[in-house]
Parts: C-alpha cells; structure tokens; sequence
C-alpha cells in the first residue's frame, strides 16, 4: 500500500493578535524601524513553522508569508518593479500604497476570494531581473529551526496572466518564455541551496483558458521540467476545476500535482477520465482551505480512497492556502456551544489534514462526531419559502413608475446619496461604548438620532430630493444584519487579510436565517418623522450578505440566498408599513461572486437574480426599489441588471465618465440609473460646472425623468467638510441641467 503523507498550501501571515498589522502600519507611520518590521515577521514566520512542524505535517510550506502580499513579492522576485517606483524610498510599500506623486499598482480581488492582489504591470519596457533573497532567506531560516520547507512561488503562468498591459496592444503572455528563464535560475539557484521540493501555484487555471495560454502551460513547464538540476516540482492549481490543463500537466516533467477537490468534486471524474497520474504525486485538497466548516472525515476518507489508485504517491492537503480562513479556533470564548464542534480555522485544518493522513496509514480510525454534523434547520423558514414559491412579480416597470411618479412627486433630475454619511468620531465612540456597556441603550439610541437629525437638516438645507438617515448606527454593510439575523454568528478574534494590513472578521452563517425583529425599521421611520421629503430605507442584498461571510456549505448557496431574502422581504414589508416609501437594497458584490468559469455563471446570475426578486417583489407598486453597485464595468452580468426588477439602479461612473449608459442601454436596460458624478474614492470636491457636464453626457443618453443624481458610492469614509461642498454643487448642477431640459 502507499504511504500517504500530508501537507498544506499555505497559511494565514497576519499572527494571533495581528501582529504584523500593528508592526507594519507603525513603521509606516516612521515609529519603528525596518528592522524591527522585519524581527516581527520573522518571529511570526518562526511561530507558524514551530506549530506546522509541531502539529505532525509532513511535509511544511514556506514562503508563504509575505509583508503585504504575494503577488506583489513576486513583483519584486522577478524584478517587476515599474520604473516610477525606482526612486522611492521603500519600493516595496510604494507599489503597494504609492508614494509622493506616484500613484500604487493597482488592487483587485484575488479570484473569487475577498483576499486582493496587487496587479503586476508588464509591458514591451519590462525587464525581468531575479532576485532570490527571500524564498532563499525564508528557506535558511526554517532549516536552522531544524524544518525542512518546501518554498511556494506564484507560477510564471500565473504571475504574467494576473498582471496588466502597460500599452493597449501588449499581451503580457509574450513576456513568459523570459520569465520562465528567470524562474529556471530560480530553481536552480533553490536546489544549490538544498531545496529539495517547490510549490509553483497555478490558480488561474481554474478559470478559462485559450488554447495559447494552455500551449504556454506546456511550454513553461517542459522547460521548468526539463532543469537537469532542480527541486521536485509540484505544480498548485485550485478554487475550482482545472480542466483541459489536467491533461497538459500530467504529461509534464513534474513531480507533483495539486488539485482542489472541495471546490470542484469533478476533479475526480476528470482524473479518473484521463487513466490517473501514473508516476506522479496528488496532493490532493479535500479540506476546505477557504471555508470554517470541520472536514467530514467519511466523506474525505472516500475521496482519498477513490484517489489511491489514480497516483503513484498521494499526499493529504487543504484545497488552497490558509490564508483565507482565521487563525485558531480555540481564541473564540464566546461561540455558541453547538456551532463550536462545527468549525475549523487554520490551525484546526492542519490538525484534519494530519489525522486525515494516519487514517489512510492505518494508524488511527476516525469516529464521526455528531455534533459535528448538526444542522441548523428552522422549519418555519423553510415552510414559508416553499409557499412563497418565487413570489409573485412585481406589476410591469412602466405601470409602476406612473404610480410612483405621481405619488413620490420628484423632479426629472432627482437627487440623492448612496446612504451612509460621514461616520465621525463621536458616532464611533458611540458604538464602541454601548457594546463597552459604559452606555445604555437609550442614551445611545438618542446620540444616534441627534446624528439622524443633523444629517436629515443638512440634506434638506442642501436641497436634496430623496433623504437618508446616513447610516451612524452601522459599523458595517453586512456585519450590521448578520449580528441581528438568526443563523448568523460573529466572532471576536477572526480576523483574515482583505489586503495588506486590512483585515476583516467575516459572520459564519451557519444555519437558516430568520429575522426576530424589524432591522432598521427604528431608524428609517424616525428620519423620515423629520422630513416631509422621502426618506429612503437602507438594506444590504442578499448576495452581499453571502459574499462578505462564511457560509454553510450544506445546501446550495442559492438556498441560503433565498433565506436571506425572505428576511429581507419582512423587513421591507415593516419599512413600508411605517411609511417608507423607497427602499434601496446596495447589492455590491452581485459581480464579485461570479463564478471562474463561464459555463457555471448562468445558473449562479438565475438565484442571484431570483433572490433579489424574492426580497423585494412583495411591495405595493407605489413603493420604489432601488439597488447599487459600487463599479462600472459591468461585464457579463450587465443583462442581470434588469432582471433585479429594480425601479433605479445607482452604479459608479465619475471615473469612467458616464460611458456605461449607453453599454446599459445597449443592454435592454430601461428604468431608472443614477451614475454616480462624483467619485467619492478621494477627497476631491467636483466642481459644479465638471458635474452638469457630467450630467449632460447623461441626458443624452437617458430619459431626464429616469436619470437620478448621486454620488458614486455610499460617503462613510469621506469628511464632513468634502461632503458638504461636493452635495452643494451636484445639486447645483441638478437644477441647472434639469432648467435646460425643462
Ligand atoms: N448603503 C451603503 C453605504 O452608503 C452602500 C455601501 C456600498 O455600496 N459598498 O455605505
Ligand atoms: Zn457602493
């Protein structure tokens, strides 16, 4: 029989307390020095060896850890750097968060995680040049801990497809015959030093791939393959299925391949399709690296067994790094007793991946544990659902808009906000001191509606049409509804990087989700008990409320959407019951969740969709839906748009200069848009004349009576002081297109 072995991917960098958050941001802000940034990564990076090697893995990674982020070090690995960053004083950080004068790559979302990627920017001036000192270095240092690492490296297929042209014509795919030389030195260099083993990630080949980028696959690694002196390779794939490219890897001269078998199951059919990996090591990814929920150690232990006989050696590991998962389980103190035995961190899956591996060696038998499979059913939630059906549809958009019109009375040109205002200190502190309990509830509830009423006044004496009450008593979208849903839970030290030293704590929705009491019913009817204009109602979607937590995995997303918005279409049913008469549901990451593959993003846009519908198809006519997104490209899911149902959809657009209306209208897209006409992003106030302008590229594109006007996105982040100046003159800019078109 095999001896199976383990591994893992990769795993989280941040340390228990965010340790690396506090030391990078102080020597930022020139409070320690370089130095010491530096003794604290390297005691964190010591820290997860010591537990990796302690915990029982067999084989442990390094190089994982990264001071901002991976792709961005292997920017500096491959001497990436672009030219403007030279003079910088800290090359490193000026990539990642610019410089004087000297704008940041930018950022974007590492796959379909919430984790971001600095984007690599290549171009026909690109000059690669090695620079191998930190996977050596990192390498040196676990050996002198007694820890023989396997380096892990972003692979050169990859690193060139992740990155963007720095002219129009240029496909950075030209540039990876190069790139690969410079990663062959790499190994080679890596092998001198004794490595024995590297990990070559290879994410993107999850998602669609061209038959020139599969020939460069082939290309890359018979080459890398093919090093007369070289570590073993082992070529990383996951966060789905990998398609054609199985085919090209298992004839490649590598050692080993990695292949996510809890996001894509299939790959087991495709391995099995193709006569195994005769020859080669699996390691094979059947512990959810990007989820909390424990292994079901049967359902492992199968699909181990089923793999046993499609490789030479098999190794047990997570689906991909760590990195997108907290740290330990065992910081929480406050969890619901019957949620705990559910869930896994990091460190608790490295445990899995071990004891996964001494089951299939015969050293250990793994007993189920019941608590470990319990579910969190709500037979209520699910009896109205099945009654529910998909609701019954809204009257025909037309229909409604002269009902609505004709109740809401707005003018052509109507103005508003995305809904938060500036969160100013005091409103913070606020928060921070009820949950402190140094406040009560009603000397809370009445600094809050002290903030509603200053934000109701200064949006009436700027003159705005459709109010709000600016959100003070949210500290965020989602985590605000999921702290008050039923099925949710939050936790106290869950930290996982978003980017560089942003780290979020995302709620587990755990079981099925219902809604004990009204929202934000309290808020909304006491704004608009101070304001004779319309007050619009705020909620986050049912995608987003998804996207930006961990979700049970024991039913199809699409399920759980549906329970999110049966919670959602209580709560607009109690904001119109108490006189609200629009209500926007902000669906931000409707793109983010998209699926890698093309072939899988139908079905995903119908529940995506359908859910929206759900939550908000049961108002009265005269009720105005309005959704946002924060971007403008919309892409494939530009046809979605419409299918929301939703009244006015307000997008960003300062940035992109309106050129999104007519790629909507083009669409089929008909109802109400509000492209943004200032991008809140920065502190720049928008003239006046640069917003009417704005405002009539809109007005030839669209109907003035469908054309809202508001800022990009929602202005919790902004100041007062931009605030008030920028609201004035998009308001001015208002009347005076909405007088020219009159
Ligand atoms: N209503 C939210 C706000 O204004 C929307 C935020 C978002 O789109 N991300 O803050
Ligand atoms: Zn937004």
């Amino acid at each position: 029989m095999n001896q199976v072995t383990t591994t893992i991917l990769g795993y989280p960098r941040i340390g228990a307390h965010r340790e690396l958050k506090r030391a990078t941001e102080q020597y930022w802000a020139g409070r320690i020095d370089a130095g010491s940034l530096r003794q604290t990564a390297a005691e964190l990076r010591r820290q997860t060896w010591r537990e990796l090697s302690s915990a029982g893995l067999d084989a442990v990674p390094s190089n994982t850890f990264s001071l901002y982020d991976h792709v961005l070090d292997t920017i500096a690995l491959v001497g990436a750097t672009p030219e403007r960053f030279a003079g910088a004083a800290d090359p490193y950080f000026a990539m990642a968060r610019g410089a004087e004068g000297v704008a940041p790559l930018e950022m974007t979302k590492w796959f379909d995680t919430n984790y971001h990627y600095l984007v690599p920017e290549l171009g026909p001036e690109t000059r690669f040049q090695l620079d191998w000192s930190k996977p050596l270095a990192e390498y040196g240092e676990a050996l002198q801990m007694g820890i023989e690492t396997r380096p892990v490296l972003l692979g050169p297929l990859s690193f060139v497809l992740l990155a963007k042209a720095t002219t129009p014509d240029f496909a950075p795919l030209q540039l990876l015959d190069g790139l690969v030389e410079l990663y062959a030195e790499l190994l080679e260099r890596l092998a001198a030093a004794g490595v024995a083993q590297v990990q070559l990630d290879e994410p993107v080949l999850a998602a669609d791939r061209t038959q020139e980028e599969l020939a460069a696959l082939r290309r890359a690694y018979a080459r890398l393959g093919s090093l007369s002196s070289r570590p073993r390779l082992l070529v990383a794939t996951y966060f789905g299925q990998i398609g054609p490219a199985l085919e090209i890897l298992a004839h490649c001269p590598v050692e080993a391949i990695g292949l996510d078998f809890v996001s894509s199951p299939a790959n087991l059919e495709a391995l099995a399709a193709i006569g195994g990996l005769p020859g080669k090591t699996l390691v094979a990814g059947v512990v959810d690296g990007r989820n909390v929920w424990r292994t079901d150690p049967a359902r492992a232990l199968a699909t181990c067994a089923a793999l046993l006989g499609l490789c030479d050696r098999l190794v047990v590991s997570t689906s991909c790094s760590l990195l997108h998962v907290p740290l330990d389980l065992r910081a929480e103190t406050s969890l619901e007793p019957r949620l705990r035995p559910r869930l896994a961190f990091a460190r608790q899956k490295v445990d899995e991946v071990v004891r996964l591996g001494r089951a299939l060696n015969g050293e250990e038998t793994i007993t189920a544990d019941s608590g470990a499979t319990e579910r969190f059913l709500n037979p209520r939630v699910r009896a109205r659902l099945d009654a529910l059906g998909q609701g019954t549809p809204r009257a025909p958009h037309a229909e409604r808009l002269a009902i609505q019109h004709a109740g809401l009375v707005l003018p052509p040109l109507a103005t508003t906000t995305i809904g938060s205002f500036p969160q100013t200190g005091e409103v913070r502190q606020a928060r921070a001191d009820l949950r402190a309990g140094s406040l009560d509830q009603a000397a809370y509830e009445r600094r809050m509606e002290a903030e509603i009423d200053r934000v109701i006044e200064l949006q009436e004496d700027i003159g705005l049409d459709v109010l709000v009450h600016g959100e003070p008593e949210r500290n965020d979208m989602v985590q605000y509804f999921a702290e008050q849903l039923d099925g949710y839970a939050a936790t106290e030290h869950g930290w996982v990087q978003s980017y560089g030293t942003r780290y979020v704590r995302p709620p587990i929705l755990f079981g099925d989700v219902s809604r004990p009491e009204p929202m934000t019913v309290r808020w909304a009817a006491y704004a608009q008990s101070r304001t004779n204009k319309p007050v619009k109602g705020m909620l986050t979607g049912p995608v987003t409320m998804l996207a930006w937590s961990f979700v049970r995995d024991d039913q199809p997303l699409g399920d759980t959407a549906r329970q999110v918005a049966l919670a959602l279409r209580d709560e607009i049913h109690d904001l119109e019951a108490a006189g609200i008469r629009i209500i926007q549901v902000d669906e931000p990451a409707l793109r983010e969740l998209l699926p890698l593959r093309r072939a899988d993003r139908e079905a995903y846009l119908a529940w995506a969709v359908a859910a929206f519908r759900l939550a908000t198809s049961g108002v009265a006519d005269s009720t105005q839906i309005h959704t946002h997104m924060c971007y403008s490209e919309f892409g494939e899911i530009i046809g979605a748009i419409g299918d929301l149902d939703a009244d006015v959809t307000s997008v960003e657009a300062a940035r992109s200069k309106m050129e999104l209306l007519g790629d909507l209208r083009a669409s089929g897209y008909s109802r109400g848009i509000g492209p943004g006409v200032w991008d809140i992003h920065s502190p720049r106030v928008p003239s006046t004349e640069e917003i009417e302008n704005a405002l009539r590229t809109a007005v030839a594109a669209v109907d003035p009576a469908l054309l809202w006007v508001n800022p990009d996105c929602g202005l919790k982040t902004r100041g007062y002081l931009e605030t008030e100046a920028s609201l004035r003159n998009m308001v001015q800019a208002a009347l005076r297109v909405r007088r020219e078109t009159a």
